[in-house]
């Protein structure tokens, strides 16, 4: 007899465990997550973690802002070990995105994100040993955080199929069964589960999905790779300092532990197509030194700190940066939750509840309508008002 479920999900990311918890809360746990490796095997489990509500966008600004008081209190809601660590996060720019950023923190405030431009004085005395030179504008959002992704998407998913939810590790979806305009079903390599509605939250892989039914889903894979600098002192970088995205040095990077720090470049020396089943999960020498000069202009006093690794992984790039979420056009059934070109990890909280909410009522409560596919038809695209920085979205 053939297996069925409501619904199937495929992708046991945080986008995918999200949703299977938020399904589940509801009281829907006749779903099935297929994850063809292990849950956050992909973008989830390589995530640089930060969690911020500075946005160009009134939807996403909103998503941010929910999703941060989510994590919040992640662990006593959901159970296990999201890693939230409040930290506040400092944005110093030079003056080609002055406007960008009073316009995102008056956006912030209108949503009720506690943020507000600050000078550059009380940046220093937030960052001790931040080198302010050559920024003209600086703001400080004082929630701001970051978590675990591995622990984050365990945690959903493990509270789901406490609840019922049937989590298949090591089970990739190789097919889509469709009769006439309507996906029925997913095929595994052992058998076929029928389903009222199947989710592509395949992350890096959805388009691959696309292309079984026909469909083309845009999206360019880049690489983002993130250097750990231990700092020897280890009372120089308090893991409560805030983070601090600095256009000024073209760097994000936060405290992680006793006497870490966490640094990530803007943009990316891959050069080449990447391939989502072999890319490379080490940032290079040369990545790692540039960014060490970078961080020591930014942070002096962090100059001794020696590299002790680091991580890279795959950014999920739709043509302007922001995700693909909502029915599939012309596919009944067929529901898009990825392309979340780098930020989905702070998003997922309520993405999650979200495409929960789409499949469970018919409308979600906050209109995705911008996030359709078909924005990408009709060229409704959203942008980030960062001149040369779109994924800060
Ligand atoms: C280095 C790095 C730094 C980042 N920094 C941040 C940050 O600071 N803040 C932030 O918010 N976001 C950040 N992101 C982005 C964020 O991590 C991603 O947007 C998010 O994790 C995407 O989640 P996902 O569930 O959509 O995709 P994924 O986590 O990639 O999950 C997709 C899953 O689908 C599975 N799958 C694919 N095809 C199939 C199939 N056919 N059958 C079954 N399973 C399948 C894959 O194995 C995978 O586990 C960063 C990402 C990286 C890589």
């Amino acid at each position: 007899m053939e297996r069925t479920a409501d619904v199937v999900i495929i992708g046991g990311g945080i986008q995918g465990a999200s949703l299977a918890y938020h399904l589940a809360m509801r009281g829907q746990t006749d779903v099935v997550v297929l994850e063809k490796e292990t849950l956050a095997s992909g973008c989830s489990g390589r995530t640089g973690g930060m969690i911020r509500q500075h946005y160009s966008t009134d939807l996403v600004t909103e998503i941010a802002k929910q999703g941060r008081d989510f994590f919040s209190t992640f662990d006593e809601v959901v159970g296990g070990h999201s890693g939230w660590v409040q930290c506040g996060l400092v944005y110093m720019v030079t003056e080609k995105d002055r406007e960008a950023l009073r316009h995102n923190v008056d956006l912030g405030r209108k949503h009720g994100v506690p943020t507000g431009l600050i000078d550059p004085s009380q940046a220093r005395d937030l960052v001790p040993g931040l080198n302010t030179d050559g920024a003209v504008a600086f703001a400080f959002e004082e929630d701001a955080g970051y978590g675990d992704g591995y622990g984050s998407t365990v945690a959903f998913a493990n509270r789901a199929r406490d609840l019922g939810v049937t989590i298949l590790q090591g089970t990739p979806a190789i097919g889509l069964r469709r009769e006439g305009d309507r996906i029925t079903g997913v095929l595994t390599p052992k058998e076929t589960i029928g389903a009222r509605v199947v989710v592509n939250a395949a992350g890096p892989w959805a388009d691959r999905l696309g292309r079984m039914v026909g469909l083309n889903l845009p999206l360019k894979l880049e690489l983002i790779e993130e250097a750990v600098i231990r700092v020897e002192a280890p009372d120089t970088y308090p893991i409560h300092t805030p983070s601090v995205y600095d256009f000024v040095n073209g760097l994000s990077f936060r405290p992680e532990g006793t006497g870490h720090t966490v640094v990530a470049e803007g943009s990316s020396y891959f050069k080449g197509a990447l391939d989502p089943d072999g890319y490379p999960t080490k940032p290079s020498d040369r990545y790692i030194e540039d960014v060490s000069v970078r961080l020591a202009r930014a942070m002096p006093r962090l100059e001794s700190g020696s590299c002790r690794g680091g991580w890279a992984g795959l950014l999920e790039g739709t043509p302007d940066f922001h995700p693909v979420m909502g029915w599939a056009p012309g596919l009944e059934g067929f529901v898009l939750c990825y392309g979340f070109s780098g930020h989905g990890f702070k998003e997922a909280p309520v993405t999650g509840r979200l495409i929960a909410e789409l499949i469970l009522d018919g409308t979600p409560s906050l209109d995705i309508s911008p996030l359709a596919f078909e924005r990408f038809e009709r060229g409704a695209l959203l942008r980030s008002l960062y001149k040369d920085d779109p994924v800060m979205a």
